[in-house]
């Protein structure tokens, strides 16, 4: 049905890639492109051979011209992108030069400050628009399921929903004392970044992991959770009706806090540049060079990640509670298609965003949060490609 660049050759896109080739019918034609070409080679050695024709190419996202002259060699319908959030803005504009689709799943950030707002992106719409081309912007889980479970939670379960708590659970145990389950430099900006979240319309900023809940996980059991600033609140809080609060939750355990500490106080963790030996680093960018690659925890994982929503609102003038869910096995993830949980949750939903444009299930052009579109076919592909939701009307509530 139709042909997809995919940008990034790392954790995600490896799990997004494995998928496209599970779904041919969709995914005729994929190229994939990175920087280091020879991942991008060795992910078309292990896939080769399906119904999924798969080539590969040397891009750097950083540059406009190179990506603009790979789009018009091989003439995709849709970019996924599963490079940086750093380079959303330069693919974006390769996309509006050669009239093309785009996909993402995580928001733009300036690499020089650790800042997560759709504003930058959301500055596209109208140019989008013109051009006859969708963005869908934060197709992995969350942004991603989140919003596609807040969609259809209002669609099929409320008239209104006013309270909304994102709960992002990993209970993996990958045997370190400290690792990060993706891309370390953009989960150690995400984690010490100040807390924040929206209610009455109004962002309330926390100091990083200030406010701290234990909540008792379906099929996980109890574990701490903190409040994180999270990018999906920004559009939610915009495109759901009848929000009066809504908060994201991530469960870390102790020896990832104490270490993070213990990093944050001796400046691993700054982005600031410093002097060494002559050169100028990023001392997080050295610390991401000296942890586990995210896509070496994938065999020694153990254990399930939960992520879901809580909604609180109205059906009918009366007062109602549903919980969405999707539990994930690290193991079984990794039986299936050689990573762990965090990069298939990603993955898959990346994978289905892009079919979703590809099959014109959904088009709308212009630039849009997922929730945004229709959520049942997304949510019968989320069943079919391996991550199953759940629902329950009497779930626990977060304090
Ligand atoms: P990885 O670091 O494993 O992979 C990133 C890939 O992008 C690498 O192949 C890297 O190339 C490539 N890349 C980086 N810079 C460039 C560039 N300038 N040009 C071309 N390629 C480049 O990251 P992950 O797979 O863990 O994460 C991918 C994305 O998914 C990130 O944006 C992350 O924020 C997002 N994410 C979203 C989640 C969600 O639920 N919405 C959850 C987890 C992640 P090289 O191999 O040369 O370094």
């Amino acid at each position: 049905m139709g042909k997809a660049l995919i940008i990034g050759a790392g954790g995600v896109a490896s799990v997004c890639i494995h998928k496209c080739c599970q779904n041919p019918d969709v995914f005729e034609e994929i190229c994939i492109a990175s920087r280091t070409k020879s991942k991008c080679d060795a992910l078309k050695a292990k896939l080769d051979g399906g119904r999924t024709k798969i080539s590969t190419a040397q891009v750097n996202a950083d540059n406009v011209d190179e990506l603009v002259a790979l789009i018009n060699e091989f003439n995709p319908d849709v970019v996924v992108n599963l490079a940086l959030p750093y380079q959303d803005l330069t693919i974006m504009d390769a996309c509006l030069a050669t009239k093309t689709n785009y996909v993402d799943t995580a928001n733009y950030e300036p690499l020089d400050t650790a800042k997560f707002e759709y504003k930058w992106q959301w500055a596209y719409r109208e140019r989008f628009e013109q051009a006859g081309i969708t963005a869908l912007l934060g197709s992995g889980f969350d942004p991603g399921v989140t919003g596609v479970f807040s969609a259809y939670a209002m669609k099929h379960h409320f008239d209104e929903i006013n309270y909304i708590d994102i709960l992002d659970c990993n209970a993996g145990d990958h045997g370190y004392p400290f690792a990060t389950n993706f891309n370390p430099e953009i989960n150690i900006r995400e984690v010490s970044a100040n807390g924040s979240y929206i209610e009455d319309g109004k962002w309330i900023e926390t100091e990083p992991m200030e406010i701290k809940r234990v909540y008792n996980f379906p099929e996980i059991g109890e574990k701490d959770m903190y409040l994180l600033h999270h990018e999906e609140l920004e559009s939610l809080a915009l495109n759901i009706k009848g929000i009066k609060r809504i908060r994201f939750f991530m469960t870390f355990g102790q020896s990832y806090l104490t270490h993070l500490k213990c990093l944050e106080n001796v400046g691993m963790t700054s982005i600031e540049p410093i002097e060494f030996e002559g050169n100028q680093i990023v001392p997080l960018q050295f610390l991401k060079a000296v942890l586990p690659d995210p896509a070496s925890l994938g065999p020694r994982t153990k254990g399930k990640t939960n992520i879901g929503c809580i909604f609180i609102g109205k059906k009918d003038g009366k007062e109602k509670t549903y919980y969405l869910y999707n539990v994930c096995d690290h193991e079984e993830c990794y039986k299936e298609v050689g990573s762990q949980a965090v990069s298939y949750t990603t993955g898959v939903p990346a994978m289905i965003g892009a079919a979703m444009l590809l099959t014109g299930k959904w088009n709308k052009p212009g630039v849009h949060n997922i929730e945004e579109f229709d959520p049942d076919p997304f949510m019968d592909d989320l069943n079919k490609f391996g991550l199953p939701w759940k629902e329950s009307f009497s779930p626990d509530l977060v304090e």
